[in-house]
């Protein structure tokens, strides 16, 4: 119950443990059809260009701006916590120049500061944003921020390693250009993969380059002779047989539960701990119309040993919950509802588990109130 890895199904790592085949072998060439096509869905786009780059979130991060940026563009970068900082740091690393909008860690990327930015720099290559922020239990606007991107003429670069599978994530209807994934958050796949999509204004900007790409790796003209060759693929690496398999079997899930049950099922449950941690005392740092449903931060109630309680939590009940980071660090929790870990059994045993270790350290909080305010009719089936 922490920011990811989530509980991989066992179905997941079944499939994971089936024999490994070569990368050219024609049974796994129609998997990752497959998986193109299951990708897709789970990103709601019908852009050609989708496949599951060979390492973690990260990797699908430094995949969208290699590709399209060149020395001395500048890009506007969105920072509202720990992820939107990272994007900042691969711009400059491909010899761009970020235009920071900041925002305070827990709130939202603010449209209008977007705006004025795009304003105050005309030609900027791009606008990149975290859609929803691991580090803080932040929403931002997707569909607002695509939008300013686009009328500014900027191509919309888009995080959404947290956000696929546990809210919606609108790839085509946003109009985003370029989007990464991760398969260990709402996925509930191991890690090391990233899945990634590309419109067709971001591949007419991958085509328009002069230089070559800094990165011979994610080089996705390269990875391309084999993701996207047909029956003619070509080595390119060797590809993560038995995860892309574990992706496959994640992804197959996901369209048996339907997206739109999947969201609703991290919504439902997200209500179940927010009003049983409330009915406790705790706060969450999120305002409301922003929080989301799959990470749920909570201030730390006052004169608690934070890390002695994630300790007790993991060593008696196996519940893993995340740390603050930041300026954040010790003053809060990260509670993770994701995916497989997005259960109803879950909220209950963590909020019982947290009044009782809680109430021992003689903490201000109210007890026996928490779980009755979770099971409210209203939220659980
Ligand atoms: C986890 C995460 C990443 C990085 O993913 P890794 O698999 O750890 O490399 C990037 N962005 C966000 C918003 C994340 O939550």
């Amino acid at each position: 119950m922490g920011p990811g890895p989530s509980d991989v199904h066992p179905r997941v790592l079944s499939a994971m443990a089936r024999p490994t085949v070569g990368h050219l072998d024609p049974t796994f060439i129609g998997l990752m059809d497959q998986i193109k096509e299951l990708l897709q869905y789970a990103f709601q786009t019908s852009n050609e260009l989708t496949l599951a780059v060979s390492g973690p979130g990260s990797a699908g991060m430094e995949t969208c701006f290699v590709n399209l940026l060149e020395p001395g563009d500048r890009v506007v970068v969105c920072v509202n916590g720990v992820f939107g900082g990272r994007m900042k740091e691969n711009v400059e690393r491909c010899g761009g120049t970020a235009l920071l909008v900041e925002d305070a860690w827990g709130q939202e990327v603010d449209p209008d500061k977007v705006e004025a930015a795009l304003k105050a720099h005309p030609g900027v290559k791009a606008v990149a944003f975290v859609h929803a922020e691991t580090s803080t239990g932040v929403k931002s606007d997707a569909m607002a921020l695509c939008e300013a991107a686009r009328r500014h003429g900027a191509l919309a670069i888009v995080d959404v390693v947290t956000s696929i599978g546990g809210i919606p994530v609108m790839v085509d209807a946003w109009g985003a250009d370029a989007v990464y994934a991760g398969s260990q958050k709402c996925l509930s796949c191991t890690p090391g993969l990233s899945p990634v999509t590309f419109s067709p204004r971001a591949v007419e900007a991958m085509r328009a380059r002069t230089g070559k790409v800094q990165s011979w790796f994610l080089d996705l003209g390269l990875v391309m002779s084999y993701w996207g060759g047909g029956v003619k693929r070509a080595y390119h690496h060797t590809a993560p047989v038995n995860a892309l398999y574990g992706l496959h079997e994640a992804l197959l899930m996901l369209k048996e539960e339907g997206l739109d049950r999947a969201w609703a099922r991290h919504w439902t449950h997200h209500l179940a701990l927010r009003d049983g941690l409330e009915a406790m005392g705790l706060h969450f740092l999120v305002a409301k119309p922003h929080r989301l449903p799959q990470l749920n931060t909570v201030f730390v109630p006052d004169g608690v040993d934070e890390a002695a309680v994630r300790s007790r939590l993991l060593d008696r009940h196996g519940i893993e919950l995340g740390a603050g980071l930041g300026a954040l660090a010790g003053k809060v929790w990260r509670v993770g509802l994701m995916g497989q870990s997005s259960t109803v059994s879950n909220v209950l045993l963590f909020l019982t588990a947290l009044e009782t270790i809680l109430a021992e350290m003689g903490a201000p909080i109210v007890v026996g109130a928490a779980v009755p305010a979770a099971m409210a009719a209203e939220h659980l089936p």
